[in-house]
């Protein structure tokens, strides 16, 4: 069965997109502040609350509405990376919390009196090698005391809450890299000017990411999600969905830049014609089109897959791959097609060139989803 197109939830997502026109964007880019009405905005209307069941007052709807949500906002030409955690970070309450934490904090979540963007996973050393982070959890009485930093924690700024991944067991020579290690949920209201300093980091493109360093923070045991030492498994339980929902922020990219490419190269006239009728022009274009649409299916694929209960780790991570290269390869013709004006910021494609360059490189990189498929797919030795 091919997943569902969700076309009420397109059309809606499209309408309240439009109150957020390219020059709302620019600003925030210009200034690099945080789309905050957007995501008020998204918030109020429930679509945030998507994925999370009614019994705790979301929507109760599957992934692929997620996807669909998503992909939408970014073929308008706005950004949900300001938000598209919360998505996939409370997948990991949700399959392994108690039913305590559940309903604590998925109804505060749900609506938007509570908010959980924060993911930190990433350290400074470790980087993919994640197994390898050196941020520490140690067990005292009715707490945990939380020392180390986390590197490109995004959106930490505009979140209540931060799912972490911290090491509760120390590393041994006889232990896999990746046990030992425990997700924690850190209320960073208490935590702020408790042992909790947030550095915001400049970027290419205005994504509010930060650097967190933890000095003695006490997390409430209470606050573990699952078992101890088994973080790990619950985090990666999450990625094909942070990997599929990203996909399809990326399909959204590249539709977005090919519509305006395409109206661009049938407007621009030089050598009295349009630029659009030389082939030079038309073909890398047409070109970007079929790779859209050939990761497209790729992410419809898997999340086919997911919603059959399966474990689509190849493909969710090939859908994560193609479309971040569909949309990677959107933005580069068109900055050549817009020739000098695509450098122009009022033409919105050096922004978009940017925003959507980020994920080759994050959450996954390209060549660590290339090693899974060689390792896991193709049966190759592990390389690292
Ligand atoms: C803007 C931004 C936002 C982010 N947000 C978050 C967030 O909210 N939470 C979070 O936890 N993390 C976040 N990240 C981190 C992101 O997931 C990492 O940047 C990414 O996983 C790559 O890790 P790294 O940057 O340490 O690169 P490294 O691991 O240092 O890798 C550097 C390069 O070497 C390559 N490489 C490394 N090992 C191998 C190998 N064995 N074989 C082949 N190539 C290899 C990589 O592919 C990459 O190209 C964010 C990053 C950015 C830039």
């Amino acid at each position: 069965m091919p997943v569902e197109d969700y076309a009420e939830i397109r059309e809606a997502i499209t309408r309240l997109c439009a109150d957020f026109p390219a020059q709302y964007w620019r600003e925030c880019d210009n200034n690099r502040a945080y789309p905050a009405q957007f995501v008020t905005a998204l918030t109020e209307a429930g679509w945030l609350a998507a994925l999370i069941p009614e019994a705790y007052g979301g929507s109760g709807l599957p992934l692929s509405a997620g996807a669909a949500i998503l992909e939408e906002i970014h073929k308008a030409g706005a950004n949900a990376a300001a938000c598209h955690a919360q998505m996939y970070t409370m997948g990991t309450l949700l399959r392994h919390g108690s039913e305590q934490q559940k309903q604590k904090y998925l109804p505060g979540i749900a609506d938007g009196s509570l908010r959980l963007q924060a993911f930190g996973v990433t350290e400074p050393t470790s980087g993919s090698d994640t197994g390898a982070l050196r941020t520490t959890a140690k067990p005292d009485n009715e707490h945990y005391i939380i020392n180390g930093q986390k590197l490109w924690t995004s959106r930490a700024e505009h979140s209540d809450l931060m799912l972490l991944l911290a090491r509760t067991s120390p590393l041994t020579n006889q232990m896999k890299k990746t046990h030992g290690l425990s997700v924690l949920l850190v209320d960073m209201r208490e935590a702020m000017g408790n042992g909790l300093t947030i550095r915001p980091i400049k970027t290419m493109m205005n994504h509010s990411t930060t650097e967190v360093f933890f000095d003695n923070v006490r997390v409430p045991a209470a606050n573990l999600i699952g078992d101890e030492g088994k973080g790990f498994r619950y985090i990666l339980s999450g990625m094909n969905a942070e990997r599929i929902l990203i996909a399809a922020e990326c399909i959204g990219d590249a539709k977005w830049l090919i519509e305006k490419t395409a109206g661009y190269a049938k407007e621009r006239s030089v050598f009295n014609r349009p630029i659009g009728r030389n082939q030079g022009i038309q073909f890398p274009l047409a070109r970007c089109y079929a790779n859209m649409r050939a990761a497209e299916l790729m992410v419809a694929e898997s999340l086919r897959l997911y919603e059959a209960g399966e474990n689509p780790g190849a493909e969710a991570n090939m859908a994560k791959m193609l479309a971040a290269d569909a949309s990677n390869e959107a933005a580069n013709v068109a900055l050549q097609t817009f020739g000098g004006f695509g450098f122009a910021e009022e033409y919105d494609i050096e922004r978009k060139f940017r925003e959507t360059r980020l994920y080759q490189v994050a959450p996954v990189s390209t060549n660590l989803i290339l090693s899974y498929s060689s390792e896991h797919v193709l049966g190759l030795p592990r390389s690292y």
